[in-house]
């Protein structure tokens, strides 16, 4: 795609934000496209963007640059299923240039494990060390009625190639209540087991799916009551520059991660901006407001309009989000998919 070297990355002033916030954490949703159809994410007849519409990864891959010589050291691409999109392999590579010149300190990505054993080993050669794969049961039928088109025996052997290939990973479960919760004790026993890191997520407001979320959702204040009937759990420091509080399954010795937009809003230590496969930026996961980069970016080859862009974006990133999900707010807060803009 392009030289076998990273081209040298200029440095620019770093990225603050009006509430003193830095911003170091890039999250890129390369395609808002999946190959399944998880029911809290998507409606099963889903209407994508145009082709047209997309940022070629080059384009990616500038917009990246930019933003690591602002000073943000962590990249995550995500989707959609990042592993769907055509070549982005070589999006990868380019990237994982930029671990190796510790320009970034990581480059990581959250996948929903469909293409892993193809790419796994791939990915560890261009520099990835950490992924994220989403998994919210071990049961093979309610995987499918979750995902509607998954198959977690393929899911679970991509896991199994990424492990042998010396990836670290950590699984995501979406607690959905009457649907999973009952089996986050045994996921929690698995995942230890096999050496990986859980974090449990609630669902969150994010455009219109087919069912109702009042219905999935369950407070991880809740399901944290409820696990502790059965595990000691203890509160540690562990970070891993993502929104998750962790703590120490004693039982298991393993990691146990909890995200909680809605019960605790996690928006004061917040890093990180989205891009999406247009080139919108969002400040916030949970906001409408938004900086378009793609017309900075195809307006000229030099980085002056696009970095202008980003200053004027970061200006305007707000404090935080106002999800809320009870039976009076029962419309998605936010129009966009998590597919959009990311997990
Ligand atoms: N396709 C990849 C995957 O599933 O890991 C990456 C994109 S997916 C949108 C990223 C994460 O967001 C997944 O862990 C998914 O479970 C989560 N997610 C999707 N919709 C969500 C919602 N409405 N609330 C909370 N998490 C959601
Ligand atoms: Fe696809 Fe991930 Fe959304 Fe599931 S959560 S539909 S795998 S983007």
């Amino acid at each position: 795609m392009n030289t076998p070297i990273s081209r040298p990355i200029a440095s620019g002033p770093a990225l603050i934000d009006p509430f003193g916030r830095h911003v170091t954490y890039l999250r890129v949703s390369v395609t808002d496209r999946c190959d399944f159809r998880c029911v809290y994410c998507m409606a099963e007849d889903m209407t994508f963007l145009p082709k047209k519409d997309l940022l070629t990864l080059e384009e990616l891959e500038r917009v990246c640059e930019a933003f690591i010589s602002r000073g943000v050291r962590k990249i995550r691409l995500t989707g959609g299923e990042p592993l769907v999109r055509r070549n982005v392999m070589s999006l990868i590579e380019a990237l994982g240039r930029h671990v190796k010149s510790n320009a970034l300190d990581e480059l990581t990505l959250t996948t929903n494990g469909s293409q892993l054993a193809r790419f796994a080993s791939a990915l560890h050669d261009h520099g990835v060390r950490r992924i994220n794969v989403s998994v919210d049961t071990l049961n093979e039928q309610k995987f499918r009625t979750i995902t509607r088109w998954g198959d977690l025996k393929k899911v679970k052997e991509g896991i199994a190639v990424a492990q042998k290939a010396g990836l670290a990973i950590k699984i995501n479960a979406v607690a959905l209540k009457g649907v999973n919760d009952d089996e986050i004790p045994e996921m929690i026993r698995w995942a230890h087991g096999e050496g990986m890191d859980l974090t449990v997520i609630e669902t969150m407001p994010l455009g219109d799916i087919d069912g109702d979320r009042t219905e999935q959702y369950l407070p991880l204040s809740v399901l944290r009551a409820q696990l502790m009937d059965q595990f000691t759990l203890e509160d540690i420091p562990y970070k891993t520059g993502g929104p998750a509080r962790y703590v120490e399954v004693k039982e298991t010795g393993g990691r146990l991660g909890f995200i909680t937009p809605l019960t605790h809003n996690f928006c004061e230590s917040c890093n990180r901006v989205r891009l999406t496969c247009t080139g919108t930026l969002f400040m916030c996961l949970g906001q409408e407001d938004a900086a378009d980069l793609r017309a900075p970016l195809r307006a000229s080859e030099g980085n002056e309009l696009i970095n202008a862009a980003i200053d004027e974006a970061i200006s305007r990133k707000p404090k935080g989000h106002d999800f809320i999900i009870d039976r009076r707010h029962n419309k998605p807060a936010l129009s966009r998919h998590m597919s959009v803009t990311g997990g």
